[in-house]
């Protein structure tokens, strides 16, 4: 096993950049990263390469996409004097050994990976039949053992892939001797939250709340919302656990008013106007420091790349260490020159 740094286990978590977050994005994933910096020595990765396996086409807007969203996290609490935080790219060891991986990594392995077959279908309309895509879950697996990490928080669908990486590294140190770490998956309970029409809350879907949604625009929009079809009128008792309206309540609403709103909704003793506007002023509370952060950070985008700088400088350190164990396991380091050679 590979020489640990700190005495806390060490885990990575990354975030294709996707631009302004919503809080689906926040309670799905990034309020948990908040939760665990101080838990473990964390590495948060802006995954920008594994952006381009399935938006190669136009790369544009991936600066403004990267900073957008880095802005977020640490609008939500991240906070980069607990935990490195920086994007794949800046750290080109990730790439060198992607391509070292790749080597052994065998073909029937990849195309046997869930995820796979069904983005192929979910992006039909996209041209993915490349070799990036397929070999998208060893990147995964690069990003991993770089930073030796023995945790990796993951959600029930993203358990093959930890599978794969402890495969290929398995078959690595098989081959070339104890060099990686097996990472294990901590399965995290990914909350998904249903969006301003019932389905799952989306950029692609269009029903989302950003985290920078103004107090205005969500109690706006938390009016439109979709409730229990079945409660027609005011008098009709309603089924809360059938309504996303409800199940926001659930994750911002303190338990004794969702315990109230349950029963009054069943009652009928509450309408679904009232209901909406405590539920956009739970949200809202919940939104206004993140609000505020916001606007700091995006007054200063200077300092936001500085982090993402420094962060990059720090993961380097430790992947630089990790890929020269590798390269030197599989006789790939040069000699060094002597005086007449040359
Ligand atoms: S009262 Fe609230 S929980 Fe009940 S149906 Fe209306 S919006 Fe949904």
């Amino acid at each position: 096993m590979g020489v640990r740094a700190t005495v806390k286990d060490r885990v990575l978590s990354g975030m294709q950049p996707s631009g302004a977050l919503h809080i689906g994005n926040w309670m799905g994933a990034l309020d948990n990263w908040v939760q665990i910096q101080d838990v473990f020595d964390s590495y948060f990765m802006v995954a920008d390469y594994h952006s381009l396996t399935t938006g190669y086409h136009d790369t544009r807007d991936l600066p403004q996409k990267v900073l957008d969203m880095v802005i977020d996290w640490l609008a939500a609490g991240l906070d980069p004097e607990r935990s490195i935080i920086f994007r794949q790219s800046m750290v080109p060891e990730h790439a060198e050994l992607h391509l070292l991986l790749s080597m052994i990594t065998p073909l029937g392995w990849l195309e046997r990976v869930p995820s796979y077959k069904e983005k192929l279908k979910e992006l039909a309309q996209r041209d993915i039949h490349t070799y990036g895509f397929l070999g998208y879950p060893v990147l995964q697996s690069a990003d991993i053992v770089l930073y030796q990490a023995d945790k990796v928080p993951v959600g029930q669908d993203q358990v093959p892939h930890v599978e794969l990486t402890r495969e290929i590294v398995r078959r690595f140190n098989g081959l070339y001797g104890e060099v990686l770490v097996e990472p294990e998956a901590v399965l995290t309970e990914a909350r998904v939250l249903p969006g301003l029409d019932g389905k799952k809350m989306s950029k692609s879907y269009g029903n989302t709340l950003s985290l920078g949604e103004s107090q205005d625009s969500v109690k706006q929009k938390i009016r439109t919302m979709v409730t229990d079809p079945a409660r027609i009128r005011r008098q009709d008792p309603g089924h809360p656990e059938v309504c996303p309206v409800f199940s926001l309540h659930k994750v911002f609403s303190d338990p004794k008013t969702v315990q109230e709103i349950e029963e009054s909704c069943r009652q009928a003793a509450i309408g679904c106007v009232d209901c909406k506007s405590l539920l956009a002023s739970a949200i809202n509370v919940k939104l206004d420091p993140i609000r505020e952060r916001r606007l700091m950070w995006q007054s200063q985008p200077e300092r936001v790349e500085e982090i993402l700088h420094e962060g990059a400088r720090s993961a380097a350190e430790l992947a630089h260490g990790t890929l020269n164990a590798v390269k030197d396991a599989m006789h790939l380091k040069p000699q060094p020159l002597n005086g007449n050679s040359w």
